[in-house]
């Protein structure tokens, strides 16, 4: 039997893993999909050779000291998000932007260079391999006193996991939606799980690849907001690398989930004209790149197909305890009373739950 298992290999679970290798003790991985990473996701699919993120792009070392410390930790080169004074608006969809003096519009935002997935590659090199199983779905979860039993789906052979201490890092919604709990949850804890939403699992982002970052020959920084009712990208950004050998803009689609699917033969025309209306003709040079996170069974569920009216407040209480005897933990992002539903989150709930489980382990060999 096993230790520890854990569920979902995002950058809670993956946080969670690196420290028990750390400390040598026995655990074993779970993840659904046939790689790593969960929302974190870098991918060249838009420029050969530049990993752009498809997922989170930034984050802010005044206020986030986890991830911070994570990427000098692991030797990773993070670079000042390329901003300037300047921000494109286009509020007529029959008119120019206009230029406003906004100030840096990213707030003293870092990105990583080669993307996030950097980050994701070195703490998975940090783990015994065979640790890390890929294509197992988690379907249930069921408490047998002295030990819990997963029952996973992989493909279509059912495999049943047998563990001292489960984490579940996977977002509460998704856990609510697909996983079945033996004894049930009590009704006030699915309540919970259920209204809380994964962060960003609704959106879909843009991204288009260019030779050269020919929008700062005009003097625009690649920054831009669209907010006419006809506009597809509502925020543009400038994603090219950082000694921009290789350049990109981002942006995120405005259109709610049930419109980018019936549009989305059309989607990467409608971006590319935005970007021509925003920067000029050379945007025409590239095809642009759709990501629908709405479309990733593992990461959206049915509820997150509409968006919250802002951040939300993670980090409910009752996410934060164990339950079951101390053998069931809630992992995610969305579980963090620090920096929830951001990376500095999944490595807060991470941080969490491995001083939990070293007090358990104190505990039962005491
Ligand atoms: C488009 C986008 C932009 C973002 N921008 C930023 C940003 O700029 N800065 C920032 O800090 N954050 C940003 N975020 C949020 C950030 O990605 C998350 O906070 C972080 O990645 C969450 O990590 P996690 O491990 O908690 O969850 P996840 O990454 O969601 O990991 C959960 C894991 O569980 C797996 N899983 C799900 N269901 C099952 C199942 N039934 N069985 C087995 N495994 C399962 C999934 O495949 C996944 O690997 C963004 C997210 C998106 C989508």
């Amino acid at each position: 039997m096993l230790d520890t298992a854990i569920v979902g290999g995002g950058l809670c679970g993956l946080a969670i893993a690196s420290g028990l290798a750390a400390r040598g003790e026995s655990f074993a991985l779970f993840e659904a999909r046939p790689r790593l990473g969960g929302r974190i996701l870098s991918s060249d699919v838009a420029t050969p050779g530049l990993a752009i993120d498809l997922g989170p792009t930034w984050y802010w070392p005044d206020t986030q000291p986890r991830i911070a410390r994570l990427i000098a930790d692991l030797g990773l080169t993070p670079f000042a998000q390329p901003d300037g004074e300047t921000v494109l608006h286009l509020k007529d969809p029959n008119a120019q932007p206009d230029t406003l003096s906004a100030g840096p519009v990213h707030a003293g935002a870092r990105r990583v260079s080669g993307g996030f997935g950097t980050v994701i590659a070195a703490l998975a090199r940090r783990l015994p391999r065979e640790t890390l199983h890929f294509g197992h779905v988690l379907m249930a979860v069921v408490d047998r006193l002295d030990h819990v039993e997963l029952h996973f789906l992989r493909g279509y052979e059912p495999v049943v996991v047998k563990a001292r201490s489960v984490v579940l890092a996977v977002p509460p919604r998704l856990l609510e939606e697909r996983v079945s709990f033996a004894p049930a949850l009590a009704a006030p804890l699915r309540q919970i799980l259920r209204d809380t939403p994964t962060w960003m699992a609704g959106s879909a982002k843009a991204v288009c690849g260019f030779e050269r970052p020919f929008w700062r020959d005009a003097g625009h920084t690649g920054n831009a907001f669209a907010t006419h009712p006809q506009a597809v990208l509502g925020e543009v950004f400038d994603a090219s690398d950082e000694p921009a050998a290789r350049a990109a803009l981002g942006g995120f689609v405005t259109l709610p989930v049930a419109l980018r699917e019936s549009f989305k033969a059309g989607l990467p025309m409608l971006v590319r004209s935005q970007l021509v209306q925003l920067f000029g003709r050379s945007a025409e040079r590239s095809t642009p790149h759709v990501h629908d996170w709405a479309t990733e069974t593992y990461t959206c569920s049915t509820l997150d197909h509409t968006p919250p009216d802002g951040h939300p407040e993670y980090g409910n209480r009752a996410l934060r305890l164990s339950h079951w005897n101390d053998k069931l933990y809630f992992g995610s992002s969305e579980t963090a009373s620090y920096g929830g539903g951001y990376m500095e989150g999944a490595l807060e709930a991470a941080g969490r739950i491995l001083k939990e489980l070293a007090l358990d382990r104190a505990l039962t060999t005491h």
